[in-house]
Formats: C-alpha cells, structure tokens, sequence
C-alpha cells in the first residue's frame, strides 16, 4: 500500500499506535489532488451525477417530518424490514430485521465492523488481492494478519494457491463481488469452491457486495451467503451508495446470523451509535423503487463502460472491459513510468486524476492505474478528449 506523497510521518508523542501501521487512504488523497489542480476526478468511485428525484423528495420529507434524532442503533425499523425483503427477492437469502440486519454508516463502518467483530488479534484474514483499499488498514485496525492471494481479471481462481492460503489460524476471508479494481464477477461455481474452503476450515466469508446491481453482458449476482452451508459463516455487507448514487449519504448494512450480528451490533453501537436517521427513512423508499430502475441503472453504466473503454484504448492504455462495478484497471507499462508518478503526471498536467495501481496490493500494481466510469457522458468525453492529446514523456 503506497501513498502519493512521502508517507514518513514524525508522530508526535511517545508511543506510536496502529494508525502509524497504515497511510492515508489514497483514493481519497485523489479527490483532494483533483480538486486542488481542478482535474476532472475519474479517481474516487462517486457518481457526478444527481441521485433520483424520489430519493431526494424522501430524504426532504423525513427531515421535514422531524425524523432528525437517533434511529434505533442497528436501524430504524422499517428500512430493516425493507431490506429484509429485498435480499429475499434479489439475493436469495433470509434474514430476519429483528436480530440479523444491522443498518451501519456505510459499507466501509460495516466491515470495520465485521472485522472488529470476528477477529483476535492474530488471527490471520485472507484478503484476495488487489483489493479496495481499506482493507488492508481494516485488517490493521481489528489487529489481524492480512494474508493475500492472487485474482486475475477475466481469469480463473488459481485453486491450488487459494487451498493452501487456508490453514488453522485462517478466521475470515474478504470477498469482493463485483470486484473493485478489477471488474470481475465471481461465478457461482467459484463461490462454491471458496465456500466449501470456507466450511472445511471454519472460516467465516465477509462479503462485500456494494456493486450488486452494476454488471454487463447479462452476468448474475450471487451472494455467497446464499450458497447451503453458509447460511450462518458469512457477513454480507450492502450499501445504498453506488445502487442510488449517493454515496455521501453513509447508509450502508450488514446481513448475518442473529450470533455474529450481535457482535457486529455492540461494536457498531459503540462506534457510531447509528447511521443517519433521516437518510435512512430515504433509504426504505428507495427499497420500493420498480425494478426497471436497476435495469435502467446498468443499462447506463454499461454505456460509459464503453465510452471510458474506447478514450483509454485510443489514448494506448491497454485495458479490459470489467464485469461489473464502474472501473476500468489498465495496465501502464507500455508507457514506462510507474504508477505513482504517473498519477501525478496525469492530475496536473493531463487534467485527470486517476488511482495508482499500488494502492490495491500489498506489494506490487506500479503498472496500473485505475480509472471509474461513474461519471457523466460529458464528464467522460472531456475525459477522453484530455486523454487523447496527453503527450507522456518517457
Ligand atoms: N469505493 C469507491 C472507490 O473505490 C469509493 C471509496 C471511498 O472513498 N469510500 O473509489
């Protein structure tokens, strides 16, 4: 995990504590660099673009409706009943509101949570890589042994590495469906495979599944959780972010057995004692949107997936359309300059911020960079027009 800056940092004080252990997060560094050099920001995955109007008017009216103090800690009621009959009907799972769904400030509260929640320091979680960047600071933080093995975009799991990343000491694997970076969408047949390592080793499955409703080319979500025998090893974590497009409204959730949720909830009560109340009143509406919103939502995606597709190929960066999720993970070596430089060369002379590759592996990803489509078309045009007359040095 590498920063864009010189992360050597003199901590004042005597003691150091685990947040010496990790850098600032780098794609939110991004953001600020964006702003800073007024580049357009194809780093950060965050939609430049309104969320609908009806999650809007529902937020103004619960506000309006002095929903404005504490919901209940794990969530106001009537969004966990919602969600309790959405991932019926989508994800094939149950889970009862009362004891097994956990509303948190977003999915990244819900797996600091988990982790919190699960791990003895020690313990050793693998972490299927590259992967979104928090969790290697979310292994730091909850004290565990992060222990990667490889994914390949558009490639088969290589079994024989993954079998043997599991041991004795194994307590959790992150899974990441849609991935972010890479754009894969894990196949049932490969989430079998992972289960099964899962209740041979007595491993519980912490599931990330923020980019559910963000796929191409007719591809399936499948929740692993869903899958028999991982009814009661597996924490799925939701969010409403990239589904309704927005992302600062900090509403995300967690689904587990009533065992695992209880610890998930008294570690969450005491972090953040609840998510906001009146987003979450707008977030039970937007749970009742018809389902040619999520048709219409990758339908949409799948268009700047193209757009983003062809500037970036135009402009030479070798890359793959992705599965799912809104990000293209190109490779750079052709160019020769690595990542990070590059980065910064493309923020504030290309006008376009990017995230250098190295941020998604512990050790490695200098020849990458990753840019999202979650942007307008005219956002992305622009993008593409600035990407066609980079002159890159080299
Ligand atoms: N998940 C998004 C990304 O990878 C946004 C990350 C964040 O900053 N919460 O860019």
């Amino acid at each position: 995990m590498t920063t864009m800056h010189n992360n050597e940092r003199k901590t004042p004080g005597p003691s150091a504590s685990r947040a010496d252990a990790f850098g600032e997060s780098v794609i939110r560094e991004m953001t600020r660099l964006a702003i800073q050099h007024k580049a357009i920001n194809l780093a950060q995955g965050f939609p430049d673009f309104s969320c609908p109007d009806e999650l809007k008017q529902a937020a103004c009216d619960a506000v309006n409706a002095d929903i404005n103090q504490y919901a209940i800690t794990w969530g106001a009621q009537e969004l966990r009943e919602a969600l309790s009959a959405k991932v019926s009907r989508y994800n094939h799972m149950e889970f009862d509101p009362a004891t097994e769904i956990t509303v948190t400030c977003g999915s990244t509260e819900a797996m600091m949570a988990s982790m919190l929640a699960l791990i003895s320091p020690g313990d050793e979680v693998i972490v299927p890589e590259p992967f979104y960047e928090n969790y290697g600071p979310d292994a730091i933080i909850s004290g565990a042994t992060p222990n990667f093995v490889p994914i390949t975009d558009n490639a088969p799991l290589e079994e024989e590495t993954w079998k043997e990343a599991f041991s004795a000491r194994t307590r959790a694997i992150i899974i990441n469906t849609p991935n972010n970076p890479t754009g894969k969408v894990f196949s049932s047949e490969e989430l079998r495979f992972i289960a099964d390592l899962c209740i041979d080793h007595d491993v519980i499955a912490v599931t990330d599944e923020i980019y559910e409703h963000i796929l191409y080319d007719g591809r399936k979500h499948v929740s692993i959780g869903s899958l028999p025998g991982m009814e009661d090893r597996t924490i799925t974590i939701g969010s409403f972010s990239k589904t309704y497009s927005v992302t600062g409204w900090r509403v995300g959730y967690t689904l587990a057995s009533e065992a695992l949720s209880g610890r998930i909830r008294k570690i969450h009560d005491f972090l953040t004692v609840g998510a906001p109340a009146p987003l979450q009143a707008a977030c039970a509406v937007a749970l009742s949107l018809p389902d040619s919103y999520y048709r219409s939502l990758a339908r949409l995606y799948e268009s700047k997936r193209r757009k983003l597709f062809k500037g970036l190929s135009d402009a030479g960066f070798r890359c793959r359309l992705p599965e799912g999720a809104y990000y293209i993970f190109t490779e750079i070596s052709d160019f020769g300059m690595p990542d990070i430089d590059f980065a910064r060369y493309l923020v504030e002379k290309g006008g376009i911020a990017a995230v250098p590759g190295s941020s998604f592996y512990h050790d490695g990803g200098a020849d990458r960079l990753r840019f999202t489509f979650s942007k307008k078309d005219e956002t992305l045009d622009e993008a593409c027009r600035r990407l066609k007359e980079l002159d890159i040095p080299g």
